[in-house]
């Protein structure tokens, strides 16, 4: 993955899909945190796509009961690494995506202003493939090579960001897959 670049705020490598879930950040140029969310639709089933339907505003709520629930969320991730480790991207980095709602990193609130948001197709107990942890390590060793505001060690899970509210990544998720 050495050859992976990002070009105006897209990864050159990724499959991308617009998200207009997204706005414009208070500080372009502050992208100082990397959040680490997991995802799956419906909970615990991989593949299906309805991960990209839900971050279009496209999930068709008569698909499935949990659908019918969060169908009208106005919800996005910068990436998302699916199973296979497949990445799509729906929104270019400098610009603030909606993944961690209410949340503070060391005090600060509104982590969204300041945060890049990756979606792990997993849940808090299936940990994710080597493939994903693979891909994984890679990009967040390219974002803070391109980023000089990020440092190596502000990546977080969505859980640290908001207790007591989310779980994720939740106790699958294996840290130590992405020491360098
Ligand atoms: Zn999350």
């Amino acid at each position: 993955m050495s050859d992976w670049t990002i070009q105006n705020g897209v990864l050159q490598q990724a499959e991308y899909i617009h998200s207009p879930n997204a706005d414009v950040r208070p500080d372009p140029n502050d992208i100082s945190l990397l959040v680490i969310h997991n995802i799956s639709l419906p909970p615990g089933q991989f593949g299906g796509g309805h991960v990209q339907s839900l971050f279009t505003n496209t999930l068709n709520p008569e698909l499935h009961p949990f659908f019918r629930e969060i169908y009208t969320l106005q919800v996005s991730s910068h990436l998302l690494i699916e199973r296979s480790g497949k990445v799509i991207q729906f929104v270019p980095f400098h610009q603030r995506a909606w993944h961690a709602g209410k949340s503070a990193y060391k005090g600060r609130e509104r982590c969204n202003d300041f945060a890049i948001g990756i979606e792990m197709e997993s849940t808090d107990d299936s940990g994710c493939t080597a493939e994903q942890y693979r891909v994984l390590k890679g990009i967040v060793q390219l974002l803070v090579e391109h980023y000089p505001l990020l440092q190596p060690d502000a990546l977080v899970g969505h859980s640290d960001i908001a207790p007591g509210r989310k779980t994720d990544p939740g106790a699958g998720f294996d840290w130590g897959q992405l020491q360098v």
